[in-house]
């Protein structure tokens, strides 16, 4: 039987299917069956469903190698792409359930960090949307990032244990040796099946070892580093501000590309290619520096194992490999000192080397050297001379490489570097996470918009038809409602719906600025204080984890736990305004929070920003950016012109001009201006050292006032002006509805689609399976 027709049984019966799940795991009827119970019903059904769904095949495949997939629950989403969603949400109103309720239940994998594993996780959702053969590469961490708990304003990491016997992860029978230089381990495969949208089937390859020893870990995420037979795969990002921590960082990089290399040659004998034209065949997606070693991993093996010569093996692997780069943070582009590789991967250090001394004897200029005087290796430098393409991730990300950043690489090879604007999936973001938008956009232009995004368009035609401007402004109230309600379940706190939202949420660090919104709150609650009320009430969201060996992140943290104590226990304030940070924000939580802004804050400094991702996904809910014109807000920007984005700050020009000079003192600026001075001082007055611990406190306010290399200081009164009036443009409702449609209409640019096709386009070029 086609597999076309084993899933169109399978579909027609799908009640009698549950049934018989339900009776299977449970002895019981499904409407007898508990939330709980009933997920485990949908999974089962649903990985049936996946399971005879036709696999996505063709002559020449991606490879997505990430260290993180943040991919989010994937029940909904599954049946969505399936294309059975309204069928399983009729048979369950029919035994009075419902979706929402039952997915509470859904554990969030918790593969991933931020935006760059998001990104692989729309990617993995695109490729198979456009049918294209492709399969993610990655490892099934038992205790992920970590679980973010608050306790006395502070963040504290635990383990997050969301692994379950029954789940969507399907154990193979592939297992791998992995050589290291001081041990062996045998790793073993997971598959997570990708459904496209009304497409076919790829595959997200998870590998694991099966001496993980859940038990090392002791109070919170700490944990003995060097047992690596027992640690490997516990946790992403382990800490890594001691040496033990870098070297298992190494083992956990180099057991990631051993894995891919062994499953991608595996392939190909399978398939009886040569591997003189693997590029034919396989095209390897470095995602960030972390899956670098792939490279010498490969020419490794073929020169050892298939009896090519360096010259060869050099050339097949770099006509391969791409990357790409997600930040121009220096701290974030990995090196390695070569001892560190020396003890984890010594079979790779001939091949470093013999690397280095070939762009020796090429380039004088010891700036793209591969390893430097002080014997570090830099990851990113094995990419680009050795990838054959070299991509950012915004327009503006990719002009900073090119002129600023990666110039010196930029001259030499000018032909590799080229943009592919990040994009999100459309699915998650709007189908699966705002049903009424995105039923209401269906009535107004019609289905075909879910898949060609750009013709979200034809909604500007109902700029001027109020039923339908209303019928959008109707819709962001319930979700506001909606959130409300979720937000007193999940934090205890209540916020009136009829208040503006305002919400930033993305990972903690100092250049996206969480302490410049810190710093308006405070100037906000001043000004209440001293008897200016606002017009309407203002609702301030935080959702952000800090990486653990983060101090001044955790501080920002801290001080805006401190914030949301003061400002909601302040009866002359809470009615005006509410602080609101909540905990373990994660793919869940942004899906019930985007849909529920009014205001998408992007306010990192500019040239810091590589592209971001939440600003996209805002923006498609109908919310109104206050930003930079930084990463992906430019292209923003753009596209929706002048009278519906709200830009300030000094551009990102004039920040690189500040950094050459080195001539940014911000104690002038604290000094200038009385409002800053006040809301800085705020930070450790006697009001807040009362909720607060002074030494974060101070040592944060040290850090603004001496330092803060991300220029808080410069931008918080532009900041302040333009928070202003975007909350005072609010009032304007005609305008605001307006603004609303405008940034819905033109997010289709931003569909990972959209993206996809690019890097089809210029950089693998697959052919679309049909
Ligand atoms: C989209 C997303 C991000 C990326 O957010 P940015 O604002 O682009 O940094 C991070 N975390 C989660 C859970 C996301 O969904």
């Amino acid at each position: 039987m086609s597999t076309n027709m084993q899933r169109d049984i399978l579909v027609l019966n799908l009640e009698e299917q549950m049934e018989r799940s339900a009776e299977r795991q449970f002895d019981k009827t499904f409407a007898d069956c508990t939330d709980k119970e009933a997920y485990y019903v949908l999974l089962d059904v649903t990985n049936e469903l996946m399971r005879v769904a036709e696999p996505i095949v063709g002559e020449k495949k991606i490879y997505y190698i990430s260290m993180e997939f943040l991919i989010g629950k994937l029940l909904s989403n599954n049946l969505i792409n399936l294309r059975v969603y309204d069928k399983v949400n009729q048979i369950l109103r029919k035994n009075g359930k419902k979706l929402a309720d039952i997915e509470e239940y859904e554990p969030e994998p918790s593969l991933g960090n931020g935006g760059l594993g998001r990104l692989a996780a729309c990617f993995l959702d695109s490729i198979a949307t456009l049918k294209l053969p492709g399969e993610g590469i990655g490892l099934n961490y038992h205790y992920g990032l970590f679980k973010q708990v608050f306790d006395k304003n502070l963040q504290n990491a635990e383990k997050d244990a969301w692994q379950e016997n029954k789940s969507w992860l399907e154990k193979t029978d592939t297992t791998f040796d992995v050589n290291f230089g001081d041990k062996k381990v045998v790793s073993r495969l997971y598959n997570l099946y990708v459904t496209g949208y009304d497409s076919g089937i790829n595959k997200l390859r998870l590998f694991d070892i099966e001496t993980v020893d859940e038990k090392l870990v002791k109070k919170g995420i700490n944990f003995d580093k060097t047992k690596i037979e027992k640690n490997l795969t516990l946790f992403l990002y382990p800490d890594d501000s001691d040496e033990a921590g870098n070297l298992l960082r190494i083992y956990q990089e180099y057991f990631l590309v051993s894995n891919a290399a062994q499953l991608i040659l595996h392939e190909m004998k399978e398939r009886q290619y040569d591997l003189h034209k693997l590029y034919d065949h396989a095209v390897i997606q470095i995602n960030d520096t972390h899956p670098t070693m792939i490279i010498p991993e490969l020419i490794r093996i073929l020169v050892e194992e298939k009896a090519f010569s360096m010259d060869d093996a050099i050339d097949v692997v770099s006509k391969t490999c791409a990357y790409t780069n997600h930040t121009i943070l220096a701290e974030a582009l990995e090196t390695w000192p070569l001892s560190y590789l020396e003890k984890v991967v010594p079979q790779l250090v001939p091949y470093i080397k013999e690397l280095d001394k070939r762009i020796r004897a090429k380039v004088k200029n010891s700036k793209v050297q591969i390893i430097d005087k002080e014997k570090k290796v830099h990851m990113a430098f094995i990419d680009i001379h050795y990838g054959f393409s070299v991509n950012g991730v915004a327009a503006i990300h990719t002009d900073i490489l090119k002129n600023t950043e990666l110039n010196d690489f930029y001259k030499l090879y000018p032909e590799k570097f080229n943009n592919k604007t990040n994009g999100i999936t459309f699915r998650r973001w709007l189908l699966s996470c705002n049903h009424p938008l995105a039923d209401l956009i269906a009535d107004t232009i019609g289905d075909g918009y879910k898949k060609d995004a750009t013709r979200l368009e034809e909604l500007l035609e109902h700029e001027n038809d109020e039923g339908f401007l209303d019928r959008l402004d109707s819709i962001k109230q319930e979700k506001k409602k909606e959130l409300a309600a979720y937000l007193e379940k999940h934090e205890g706190v209540k916020v009136d719906p009829t208040s503006i939202y305002d919400i930033q949420v993305k990972r903690l660090h100092e250049y996206k600025r969480q302490q410049m919104n810190a710093l308006y709150i405070i100037h906000k609650y001043l000004e209440i204080k001293s008897g200016k009320k606002p017009v309407r009430p203002l609702t301030f969201i935080f959702g952000a984890k800090a990486a653990p060996a983060y101090v001044i992140a955790k501080d920002i943290i801290h001080l805006l736990l401190c914030l949301q104590e003061i400002v909601n226990n302040d009866p002359d304030v809470s009615p005006y305004m509410k602080v609101i940070f909540v905990e373990n924000y994660n793919v869940t939580y942004a899906e019930h929070l985007i849909p529920a802004a009014d205001v998408s804050e992007q306010i990192s400094l500019a040239s810091k920003e590589a592209s971001g991702t939440s600003n996209m996904k805002f923006m498609l809910n109908g919310a109104v950016t206050l930003g930079t014109d930084d990463g992906a807000n430019v292209e923003i920007h753009d596209l929706v012109g002048d009278d519906n984005i709200y830009i300030f700050g000094i551009d990102s020009d004039t920040v690189i001009g500040h950094y050459k000079k080195a001539d940014y003192v911000s104690k002038k600026y604290y000094e200038k201006s009385p409002v800053i001075k006040e809301a800085v001082d705020f930070i450790v007055s006697k009001q807040c050292l009362k909720v607060g611990k002074k030494e974060n406190l101070t040592r944060l306010y040290n850090e603004l006032l001496n330092k803060d290399w991300f220029m808080t200081l410069i931008d918080l009164e532009s900041y302040i002006e333009a928070k202003d009036r975007i909350f005072a443009d609010y009032e304007d409702r005609n305008k605001w509805k307006h603004m609303m449609l405008v940034n819905i209409a033109k997010a289709g640019f931003f569909s990972s689609d959209r993206t996809i096709m690019e890097y089809n386009r210029d950089i693998w070029k697959l052919q679309k399976a049909d």
